[in-house]
């Protein structure tokens, strides 16, 4: 299939032509196009930045039929790279469907026995593993590794880390030498320094950070996915946590001041991602809602749409729209800057140089 387009096209915010042929980008007519759009704004294919394909929304996880069915809702909803935060799945057979989102995966979570969600991660009953294991995940994903930082300890009845500072330091420091980055699930205050110090290079959720973790992570230059839209869902669990007074109380204060955070180290320069969480208690599918999020979280419109797209792609190691790069972007009518309607909404989606028009929200036909 033969395209072309004209459009404004982000982040240069330039009207351009551009043409597809073969799948890729081309900035040179190309015969026989068919004209897909004259006006609009193409942006780079959008990036869910912390997401599990193959997680089912409630528990558990999906059978393949659901992975397919998850991405689907993904790719229509703009999220062309996935950037899979551990599943307990193998959903390597989605990298030879052309017709779905992209995927970089992190293995499986790894944790301790009692110290995360059931079966869905690695569980390690001795934590000197934690280095070996971190290695053979690292060889099984796709330059990722994801390690739960903390989770409640029911002994204690609050938050607590995982891991001894020293074994995170020799288990990153594992990770790095097979080329492949690591990322932790972290809620809490006392497990970041521990991670930050030894290297790690990324943190999801990060809703303990303070103003000296903080400045910890632009020393070491940290990353932050703070997945909003899933903190949201911090009232319920504490809610739920009745016999856990102190964790209760905890969740509240962390959710309370997330947005007050997430600003602080936006303002202090540490890189942020959008990422849903979508899985077990998101649905996928949402990537608008958390760029509407971090919107209201002391981004800028644009940014925010930065971190789901061109900065996210570029940190990911991923083209933009470029002359030769996959043509992977989504096409809006309006400015997507403008809001969440705009971006819950697009036009077109182009994967791979096929077209996915949008859905009738009534009927859900093309
Ligand atoms: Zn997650």
């Amino acid at each position: 299939m033969r395209l072309h387009l004209r459009g404004v096209v982000l982040p240069d915010d330039e009207v351009r032509d551009l043409w597809v042929h073969d799948g890729t980008i081309s900035f040179e007519p190309v015969r026989d196009a068919e004209t897909l759009c004259r006006t609009g704004w193409i942006v780079p294919g959008l990036v869910d930045a912390h997401c599990h394909v193959g997680i089912r929304y409630g528990g558990g996880h999906t059978d393949r039929d659901g992975a397919v069915a998850q991405a689907e809702i993904e790719r229509d909803a703009g999220a062309l790279l996935l950037r899979d935060a551990g599943s307990p799945i193998d959903t390597r057979f989605i990298d030879e469907r052309a017709d779905l989102p992209r995927i970089i995966r992190a293995g499986r979570h790894i944790a301790r026995p009692k110290r995360y969600i059931r079966e869905l991660g690695i569980e390690l009953d001795d934590e000197r593993d934690l280095p070996r294991i971190v290695a053979d995940q690292a060889r099984l994903g796709d330059g990722w590794v994801k390690i739960v930082g903390d989770w409640i300890d029911r002994s204690v009845g609050d938050l607590r880390p995982l891991w001894s500072d020293a074994v995170l330091k020799e288990a990153i420091d594992a990770a790095h030498r097979e080329g492949a980055r690591v990322t932790a699930h972290v809620f809490g205050e006392d497990a970041l320094p521990g991670l930050i110090e030894a290297g790690i290079d990324c943190l999801e959720h990060g809703t303990g950070l303070t103003d000296d973790t903080i400045d910890m992570m632009v020393r070491h230059g940290t990353a932050l996915v703070p997945t909003l839209i899933n903190i949201d869902t911090f009232p319920e669990i504490a809610d739920s946590a009745t016999k856990f007074p102190v964790y209760a109380a905890h969740m509240r204060d962390l959710h309370r001041r997330v947005r007050e955070t997430v600003g602080d180290a936006h303002a202090a320069g540490v890189p942020i991602y959008a990422g849903t969480d979508a899985g077990g208690s998101i649905r996928h599918g949402r990537i608008a809602d958390e760029i509407d999020a971090l919107a209201g979280a002391g981004l800028s419109r644009h940014e925010a749409l930065a971190a789901a797209s061109w900065r996210a792609r570029d940190w990911l190691g991923r083209p933009d729209i470029e002359a030769g790069a996959p043509a992977d972007f989504v096409v809006y009518e309006a400015d997507p800057r403008t809001g969440r309607d705009v971006l819950d909404a697009p036009a077109f989606v182009v994967l791979r140089g096929r077209v996915y028009p949008r859905r009738d929200p009534v009927t859900g036909h093309r």
